[in-house]
């Protein structure tokens, strides 16, 4: 048996982060992962997806690309190249992670952990029989999340985004269920590529939580790029015709056979093989884990970031949860995540980028909310025939003038709301934005230009 200052069980963002930065202070780390380096987001989450992001978008810039005096022609879209070229990037950083943790000191191990008690892990290799066992002064959990399957007659037919990425090949037609970042996004995928694409949302309008106005933009730019969205209908049952093929029966009454459907109805906290009982860490309603603002389980030595204790589920804030822990507890530098301002990206096509409250959540929390709305089509669509339109809004408190809201539906809403969510962070006023000096001609100037509060 080995003893370690830390133990990690998670090799994804979260906890790769807080193995690498505790063993820098000079711990003694191990860290455990049952599948790949690198985690849900490198592996098989917001990197490849990203790159399917940009495959999918050549289809409309080849065609807006004929108005700026291009002779393009879209022959044929390759899904085995696309996927060839992904998994040889995906292979490459995962070699990136496993050396920046070798590089670091971190002892990499491979296998199933579970919890013997609170200082004891059982590692499990089932691929080489193999078992150990690991004391550890501190054990961190970063496990992350898997998809979660409603129970449907049939349900057995459908994939999620774990299965998507490996698809043999491109689904000549596609049901997508749900209306939250994956739905949305992986719906664009399709669309983009050509595959017929039908999005079913059980709600009024995707996107919960978002801005209304957002929401509702973002649904009719889907539309009109073809997508056929569905609100408020769900799949009653799923049955194979003798081709393999998906008949799927909806709530509406009506049925369609697709190739493929993808659900993307959320995801759950993964945590059943880790044996927390025996260590006596409790979890909450959602199977998460809870923790406090230092990452703490119940129990005084156990802690948990990122996705597995339900705060938020974004790579950065696993990262940045892993950071401070291994900071506060082997680097002699007491900190905590903060996770106000929070910005977020939706990759849909066009994306969503977000900072801040809404217009709903701010008139809950503040007396006097002002906004200001801005829809328009971008400088380089006044050439082609993108009917593509572009909504920013910003929503501010009118007794502080303090700006607590930004939101962006179009062409590289990620890349604007960044510098955006940093001027919100530092507690920018309107007048700030006012008479910061627009970037012409640019989409994001608009950000500094808008003067007429909507009435
Ligand atoms: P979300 O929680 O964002 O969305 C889940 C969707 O599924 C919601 O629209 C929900 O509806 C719907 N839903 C839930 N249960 C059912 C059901 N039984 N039947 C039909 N619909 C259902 O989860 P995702 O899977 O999209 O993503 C998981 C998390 O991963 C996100 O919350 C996000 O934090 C992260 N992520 C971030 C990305 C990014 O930063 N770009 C990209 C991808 C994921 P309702 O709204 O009614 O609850």
């Amino acid at each position: 048996m080995s003893n370690y200052d830390l133990v990690v069980i998670g090799g994804g963002s979260g906890g790769v982060r807080a193995a690498r930065i505790a063993a820098g202070h000079g711990a003694k780390v191990a860290i455990c992962e049952e599948f790949r380096y690198g985690g849900t987001c490198v592996i098989r989450g917001c990197v490849p997806k990203k790159m399917m992001v940009y495959a999918s978008h050549f289809h409309e810039d080849f065609e807006d690309s004929r108005h700026y005096g291009w002779n393009t022609s879209v022959d044929s879209f390759d899904w085995s190249r696309l996927i060839e070229n992904k998994d040889k990037e995906i292979d490459r950083l995962n070699g990136i992670y496993e050396n920046l943790l070798s590089n670091a000191g971190v002892e990499i191990l491979y296998g199933t952990a579970s919890l013997v008690d609170a200082n004891t892990v059982q590692l499990t290799n089932e691929n080489e029989q193999a078992e150990q066992q690991l004391k550890a002064d501190k054990i961190l959990i970063a496990t992350g999340g898997t998809p979660y399957y409603p129970n449907v007659p049939g349900i057995e037919h459908a994939i999620s985004s774990n299965e998507v990425f490996h698809l043999e090949s491109q689904p000549n037609s596609a049901i997508v269920v749900g209306g939250g970042y994956i739905a949305v996004e992986f719906a664009g995928i399709f669309n983009g590529i050509g595959t017929d694409t039908t999005l079913l949302y059980r709600g009024e309008q995707i996107l919960r939580g978002f801005d209304n106005d957002i929401r509702n933009h973002l649904s009719s730019e889907i539309v009109k790029k073809g997508i056929d969205l569905r609100l408020e209908t769900n799949i009653e049952k799923i049955e194979l015709d003798s081709d393999g093929r998906k008949i799927v029966t909806l709530t509406d009454g009506t049925s369609k056979t697709v190739d493929c459907v993808l659900y993307a109805t959320g995801r759950k906290p993964n945590v059943e093989a880790l044996n927390l009982n025996n260590a006596g860490v409790t979890l909450g309603a959602k199977g998460e884990i809870p923790v406090d603002k230092y990452s703490r389980t119940n129990v005084e030595n156990i802690f948990a970031v990122g996705d597995v204790t339900d705060r938020i589920a974004l790579t950065p804030v696993a990262t940045m949860e892993g950071h401070a822990f291994a900071d506060t507890f082997f680097g002699n530098n007491e900190r905590f995540a903060d996770h106000s301002n929070v910005p977020s990206a939706v990759f849909s096509q066009p994306p969503v980028g977000s900072v801040g409250l809404s217009e709903e959540h701010a008139r809950e929390q503040f007396a006097n909310v002002d906004t200001y709305t801005s829809e328009f089509k971008i400088l380089k669509h006044t050439l082609t025939d993108n009917t593509e339109r572009t909504m920013m809004k910003l929503i501010v408190d009118a007794d502080s003038d303090k700006v607590i809201g930004a939101h962006m539906v179009g062409p590289d809403a990620a890349e604007i709301m960044q510098g955006i969510a940093i001027a919100i962070k530092a507690g920018a006023t309107k007048a700030d934005f006012n008479s910061t000096v627009g970037i012409h001609p640019s989409t994001a100037e608009e950000f500094c230009t808008m003067r007429t509060k909507d009435s």
